[in-house]
């Protein structure tokens, strides 16, 4: 069919996900952020790494295992590398690890400032139908619903009524997909009557 306007938002957070933690220093229970430094420990043929959080008030720190109890002999000399001189690459690829960081700390404060890189994939001469796919190099927390509604000029109620009436589809198939989270790989094909706000829909779509 050729009657489609597909772009495809590349999502990133600004910041990484921040731990939330009881800070043993000032006493509260306080959001911590990344140092940005990681730190190896080694005894005897074992090492020991961490990423070091920081409190946001007292700098009270914490350390976030990357792995404990690892043999020399096992380790991938690149990754020994990375953990020597906190190489910023790797080191962000922890920081922006929710999943990683929760399973860790418990609870954790996601960032809600995402930058939204868009691509136009495929413009039809004659489009009727946006298809969206979201690209999420790493995971974040926002739910779909907030993301259109921020994105595209339809209110949160209007996306639920055009999502109930099935001219809203979003790919993989989820129950209240709409107010889920959002995941790498999902599609959302809007096929939207009414023209105004079908044009009004797509230049915002493709960043306008
Ligand atoms: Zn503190």
């Amino acid at each position: 069919m050729c009657d489609i306007l597909h772009v495809e938002w590349t999502l990133s957070p600004k910041t990484p996900p921040r731990a939330i933690l009881r800070c043993s220093s000032c006493g509260d229970t306080r959001p911590f952020r990344s140092s940005g430094r990681t730190r190896l420990n080694a005894n005897g043929k074992q090492l020991d790494a961490w990423l070091i959080y920081k409190c946001v008030d007292c700098d009270g720190t914490w350390n976030r295992p990357i792995f404990e109890r690892q043999s020399v002999r096992c380790l991938d000399p690149a990754l020994l590398e990375a953990l020597q001189v906190s190489a910023p690459g790797y080191v962000a690829s922890l920081e922006f690890d929710q999943e990683g960081l929760k399973a860790r700390a418990g609870r954790i404060e996601e960032s809600e400032d995402i930058a939204i890189d868009g691509k136009v994939l495929r413009h039809d001469a004659d489009w009727r139908r946006i298809g969206i796919t979201l690209a999420l190099p790493y995971p974040c927390g926002l739910r779909l619903d907030r993301l259109l509604a921020a994105e595209l000029p339809l209110s949160r109620s209007r996306l639920q009524v055009l999502f109930e009436a099935g001219d809203i589809r979003v790919e993989p198939a989820r129950k209240d997909a709409l107010k889920r989270g959002i995941r790498d790989g999902t599609l959302i094909t809007l096929d939207l009557r009414d023209e105004a706000e079908r044009l009004a829909a797509g230049r915002a779509a493709m960043g306008g």
